[in-house]
């Protein structure tokens, strides 16, 4: 017997027929004589219409009371799932994140979840009964609702999970697990079978939107076991992995890197666009610099990405090229031009539309010449890199946007990710 946490996402409970079909998926496991602690998010387009709701209501509105609309969403899926559960035969009950209580800081539309109690909810799964708890919220200190950020339903799933130190954490959505890069840009992209919680921080960051960031960051920090499936597939077929893998289940598990026997070196293909780019020519090459200009940008609130800053012959100055969403690059280039005294420089340059390709896998920390390897397969192609950086488990380049998709599908070729051509 296990004790297993299964999260549902707003696809799959878009409408009544959609959560009896996820219920379905919970009969299933309690029918095996699991203990399980349900998560929810809102049907999908609730949270959008919430949103929506609290801007048209005041452009200002108070943040503690979009919270208390914006929460709304997952009450509602929740007591369907506990209805439609109870139809079924099975004991089960709704939970708000106040009524468990789920605690969390107090920054309200961003909150940090801080302690579960998780007594009263042990009590019930040992007596059989299924608990379905409303993610993506909880309750400060001062007793107000809270909501944990937009897809704060993963974090509040694996948090679940940690608290009650469950055995597994099914992640239900509308895909059947994690890819090696993005099926409609490579077609022959294949579902990871495991994936190690470091490469699924930078996939997910990168653009992979499967798992919300900050869930697989906790579950990494917990150590908690996560599967990626989908809720579409038939909740009475066999559970054992479609390619006969050995992660056991038929998903992606995100587990512990020790826990991958076979590790490829590069697991997985990421392309993020719109990535502008920014040179500043020849700044005084002394300490400050590079923190005033960040710290300029910082100010405005803007993310910076890649940054790369070359050493000058002279040792007087230098360049420094770094990227921003497009969508941030007026804002950054006055950040930066409208205190020209201040930082010194030459000149000013840049572009909108840049794509970046990133290849990961943690096993290029004992293999050299990955990065080597990646340009030589874009050089092949006759693309560009106009930028280059790294981490210990990714290797990422910026490129002109209209060869993001040829790039991506001739590095996954490149290392060998491809699936086999049926027939
Ligand atoms: N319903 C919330 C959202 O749409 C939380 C979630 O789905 O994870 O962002
Ligand atoms: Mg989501």
């Amino acid at each position: 017997m296990s004790l297993i946490v299964m999260k549902f996402g707003g696809t799959s409970l878009a409408d009544l027929e959609r959560i009896r079909h996820a219920a379905r998926h919970v009969k299933r496991e309690v029918d095996a004589g699991h203990q399980v602690a349900v998560i929810v998010s809102a049907m999908a387009g609730t949270t959008n219409q919430l949103v929506k709701w609290c801007e048209e209501a005041s452009a200002l509105h108070d943040a503690r009371e979009y919270d208390a609309v914006v929460s709304t969403g997952e009450q509602v899926s929740a007591g369907l799932m506990a209805i439609v559960l109870q139809d079924m035969g099975i004991s089960a009950r709704s939970f708000t994140g106040w009524q468990v209580p789920v605690r969390t800081s107090d920054v309200h539309g961003a909150a940090r979840i801080q302690s579960i109690e998780s007594d009263d909810l042990r009590s019930r799964l040992s007596e059989g009964q299924v608990c379905v708890i409303t993610g993506f919220q909880g309750i400060s200190s001062l007793n107000r609702i809270t909501t944990l950020g937009r897809g704060g339903s993963d974090t509040s799933a694996v948090a679940v999970a940690a608290a009650l130190g469950a055995d597994r954490c099914d992640i239900y959505t509308d895909v059947d697990g994690v890819y090696t890069t993005d099926p409609r840009i490579a077609p022959r992209a294949q579902r990871l079978s495991r994936i190690s919680f470091e490469e699924m921080l930078e996939m997910a960051s990168l653009g992979a939107k499967v798992l919300q960031t900050r869930s697989v960051e906790l579950a990494m920090a917990k150590g908690v076991r996560l599967v990626v499936r989908s809720s579409f597939d038939d909740p009475d077929a066999p559970q054992v992995a479609p390619d006969g893998s050995n992660s056991g289940v038929p998903g992606t598990l995100v587990c512990d890197e020790d826990e991958i026997v076979e590790q490829q070196i590069v697991s997985g293909v990421t392309l993020a666009k719109s990535e502008a780019k920014i040179t500043i020519r020849s700044v005084k090459d002394r300490p400050g610099v590079a923190a005033a200009v960040f710290g300029a940008l910082a100010d405005e609130q803007i993310v910076v990405d890649m940054i790369v800053q070359n050493v000058s012959d002279d040792g007087r100055q230098t360049d420094i090229t770094f990227t921003v969403p497009d969508a941030e690059y007026d804002r950054a280039m006055n950040a930066i031009t409208s205190d020209r005294e201040r930082f010194e420089y030459d000149t000013i340059t840049g572009a909108k539309g840049g794509a970046k390709i990133s290849v990961i896998g943690v096993g290029m920390r004992s293999h050299a010449g990955v990065a080597a390897s990646m340009f030589r397969a874009l050089s092949e192609k006759g693309i560009n890199i106009q930028l280059i950086t790294t981490s210990e488990i990714k290797t990422s380049v910026l490129i002109a946007e209209e060869y993001a998709e040829l790039a991506v599908r001739a590095l996954h070729t490149y290392y060998g990710l491809d699936r086999e051509e049926e027939g």
